[in-house]
């Protein structure tokens, strides 16, 4: 049995923990709160540190440090921040659903992520290229969908 399978979240390793993000990079975007509702809002502006090629982070053991509004996601707060995206690895697992077959644990590729449509790869602009001013022009409705069925002749 697979350790994503077989271990809860708080019983997994700090290597096991992190293999299991998918490196959709949703999380490195940036959000916005609606002053009135309180809603979260994600954008289509990335972190500066993302690197466009693969949605990975190029600063990840510093990420903190360079930019202090990056989360470290824990067993405890994964459970409590409400905008993690369905498709998070983490927030499947918190409910049941396994990884899919995008995820690289499974399909044994980091390509499947971006095959999926879940990554935001060619779909986000780097933070440093929009003015904060324009951010809520950014605001975009990403699709909160949950591509189960694998394509046909990816197999
Ligand atoms: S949303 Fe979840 S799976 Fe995607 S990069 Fe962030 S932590 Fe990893
Ligand atoms: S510092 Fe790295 S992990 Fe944090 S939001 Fe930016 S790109 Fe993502």
């Amino acid at each position: 049995m697979n350790f994503w399978e077989e271990k809860s979240l708080d019983d997994m390793s700090d290597s096991e923990w992190e293999a299991l993000c998918d490196g959709c990079a949703r999380c490195c975007l940036i959000k916005l709160e609606d002053e009135d509702t309180g809603q979260i809002v994600t954008s289509d502006v990335h972190c500066k540190l993302m690197d466009t090629n693969d949605c990975s982070c190029t600063q990840y053991m510093d990420r903190q440090k360079l930019v202090p509004d990056c989360i470290k996601l824990t067993p405890q707060n994964v459970r409590e921040i409400k905008w993690m995206p369905v498709t998070c690895a983490y927030r499947r697992l918190l409910e049941g659903k396994g990884l899919a077959w995008w995820h690289p644990l499974v399909s044994g590729t980091t390509e499947t992520v971006h095959q999926a449509g879940i990554s935001v790869k060619d779909r986000a602009v780097n933070e440093e290229l929009v003015g904060e001013d324009e951010w809520e022009d950014h605001i975009v409705g990403w699709p909160e969908f949950d591509p189960t069925a694998e394509p046909e002749g990816d197999e």
